[in-house]
C-alpha cells in the first residue's frame, strides 16, 4: 500500500483544506482591464505554440484597438478559475484584486479574456524563449549556478502565489518558460482549468506525473508543500538529467515516488544534495518549505547562499541563457511539431472539419500552419507526456552506478562529504557534462508519444 497514511500527516496538513476559499472565474469581465471590447475579431491566429492537458496554445497578433500589432499567446479552455485559501490572505478581496495580486515578474501575465462558442480564450504575454527544458535538453544538465538562478526565480514565484493563498500544483518542465530575455515565467498561476475536451472528469493524472508529490498521488489531502516537492524534483532533473523517480509506466513511476529511496549521484555539491533531500521528503510535514515561513526557509538554504534575492526579484541578474530571437514572432524556441509550416497550396487546405471551422469562426485570419493542425482533427485530447524523457530521450538518465566503485568516485555515500565537491560553489555539476553531452546527441525531443491535435 501507499507509504503515506493520513496518520503520517500532521493535523496541520489539513487545516487549509476546509477553510473558506475565494474563487475568481476568469471571464471577460473579471480579466479585461480597459473598456475596450475584446473578441476573436481582434486577433489573427499565427502559429500553434504548444499543447497542454487542457488545450492548445496559439501565437496571435492583435489587429485592433489598443496594442495593435503586438504578439500574444492565446490559450483556449472551457473554463478556468483561481481558487485561493482566504485564510492565507489578510482580507477578502474583490475578483479584480485577486487577479492583480497574482501578477509577478516570474509568472505569465494575463492581458485579456473573452468567451465565445462555449469556450474561454485567454490572451497571455507570449513567452518567446520557449520551455526552460528545451534549453535543458540542449545542455543535458545544468551547472549548479545555472540551476541556482532558475530555481531561485521559481522559488520567488511560488512563494508569491502561496502568500496569496494559491497553490501552483502543476510545477513541471513544460510549465516553466523563458521570456525573450531568458527569465523564468510560470505558465498559469494555479488555475483550476476545465478542458474543452468533453467527458473529462479529472485531469489530475493526465499529464506528466514525474514531478508530483506523493500526497497528491495518494489523494491524501495536500497543501502548498506539494509545490516544494515539485521544486525538488525539478532541481534533481536539472542537475542529473532526469526526474528522481522514473519507470517504464505510470503505475511503476507512482510506486517509486511513494516508496523508493532517493538516489543522489555523487557529483552533486554538499549544498545541492542537502537541498534536494530536504525538498524530496515524502512526508510533507517534514519537507523544507512546509513551515509557516514557506519560501523563506528555502531562500535561506546554503544552496542559495550567493543569491541576492532583491537583485534576483528585480531582474538585475543576467540570465544564464539569452534566447536567440530574430523578431517578436520568432517561434524558433518551440517544438517544430507544433510550429511547422504548411505547404501553402496543399489541395485540401479548404476542407476544414466542421468543428474546427466553428472553433475559430470570428478570428480575422487563421494562418496555414494553424489550419493544418485543425484539419488533422480539432481535438483537445490531452497529450501523453509522461514518457517525455525515457530511454530514447537525448537526456538519458545518468546511472549512479557509473560513478560508483572505481576511480575518483569511489564510495561517495549519500550524506557523506563528497570528495568531488570543490570548496567554493557555485560550481559546475562536476565531471559529467562532456561525456554525456556527446552521448546525448542532437537537442531534439523524442518520445512525447502521439501528438494528437
Ligand atoms: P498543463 O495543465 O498540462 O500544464 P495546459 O493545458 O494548462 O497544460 P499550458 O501548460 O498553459 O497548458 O500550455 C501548453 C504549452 O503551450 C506549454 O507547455 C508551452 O509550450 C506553450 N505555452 C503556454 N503558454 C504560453 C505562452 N504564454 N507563450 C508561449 N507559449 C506558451
Ligand atoms: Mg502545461
Amino acid at each position: 500500500g501507499p507509504i503515506l497514511t493520513s496518520a503520517d500527516i500532521s493535523p496541520i496538513q489539513y487545516t487549509g483544506l476546509f477553510d473558506t476559499t475565494e474563487e475568481v472565474e476568469l471571464t471577460s469581465e473579471s480579466v479585461n482591464r480597459d473598456r475596450e471590447r475584446v473578441g476573436p475579431d481582434c486577433f489573427e491566429l499565427l502559429t500553434v505554440l504548444g499543447k497542454g492537458a487542457y488545450g492548445k496554445v496559439f501565437q496571435v497578433r492583435k489587429v485592433q484597438g489598443a496594442q495593435t500589432g503586438r504578439i500574444f499567446a492565446m490559450k483556449v479552455l472551457k473554463k478556468a478559475k483561481i481558487v485561493c485559501n482566504a485564510k492565507d490572505t489578510a482580507h477578502t478581496r474583490a475578483e479584480r484584486e485577486i487577479l492583480e495580486t497574482v501578477r509577478h515578474p516570474f509568472i505569465v501575465d494575463l492581458l485579456y479574456a473573452f468567451q465565445t462558442g462555449g469556450k474561454l480564450y485567454l490572451i497571455l504575454e507570449c513567452l518567446s524563449g520557449g520551455e526552460l527544458f528545451m534549453q535543458l535538453e540542449k545542455e543535458g544538465i545544468f551547472m549548479e549556478d545555472t540551476a541556482c538562478f532558475y530555481l531561485g526565480e521559481i522559488t520567488l514565484a511560488l512563494g508569491h502565489l502561496h502568500s496569496n493563498g494559491i497553490i501552483y500544483r502543476d510545477l513541471k518542465p513544460e510549465n516553466i518558460m523563458l521570456n525573450h530575455q531568458g527569465h523564468i515565467k510560470l505558465t498559469d498561476f494555479g488555475l483550476c482549468k476545465e478542458s474543452i475536451h468533453d467527458g473529462s472528469v479529472t485531469h489530475t493524472f493526465c499529464g506528466t506525473i514525474e514531478y508530483m508529490a506523493p500526497e497528491i498521488l495518494t489523494r491524501s489531502g495536500h497543501n502548498r508543500a506539494v509545490d516544494w516537492w515539485s521544486l525538488g524534483a525539478l532541481m534533481y532533473d536539472m542537475m542529473t538529467g532526469s526526474p528522481p523517480f522514473t519507470a517504464e509506466n505510470r503505475k511503476k513511476t507512482i510506486d517509486k515516488i511513494l516508496k523508493c529511496k532517493l538516489n543522489l549521484p555523487p557529483y552533486l555539491t554538499i549544498d545541492a544534495r542537502d537541498l534536494v533531500k530536504k525538498l524530496l521528503k515524502k512526508n510533507p510535514a517534514q519537507r523544507l518549505g512546509s513551515s509557516k515561513a514557506d519560501c523563506a526557509d528555502i531562500q535561506k538554504h546554503a544552496f542559495f547562499k550567493h543569491v541576492n534575492w532583491d537583485d534576483l526579484l528585480h531582474k538585475r541578474l543576467e540570465p544564464p541563457y539569452k534566447p536567440q530571437l530574430q523578431s517578436d514572432e520568432d517561434v524558433s524556441q518551440f517544438d517544430t511539431r507544433f510550429t511547422r509550416q504548411t505547404p501553402v497550396d496543399s489541395p485540401d487546405d479548404t476542407s476544414l472539419s466542421h468543428s474546427a471551422e466553428l472553433a475559430f469562426a470570428g478570428f480575422t485570419y487563421v494562418a496555414p500552419s494553424v489550419l493544418e493542425s485543425l484539419k488533422e482533427g480539432f481535438s483537445f485530447e490531452p497529450r501523453a507526456r509522461n514518457v517525455r524523457r525515457h530511454n530514447s530521450s537525448p537526456r538519458t538518465p545518468i546511472s549512479p552506478l557509473k560513478f560508483s566503485p572505481a576511480g575518483p568516485f569511489k564510495s561517495s555515500l549519500d550524506g557523506e562529504p563528497d570528495p568531488f565537491s570543490p570548496m567554493s560553489p557555485p560550481t559546475a555539476a562536476a565531471p559529467v557534462p562532456k561525456e554525456n553531452g556527446a552521448a546525448r546527441g542532437a537537442p531534439q525531443r523524442t518520445s512525447l508519444g502521439q501528438i494528437n491535435m
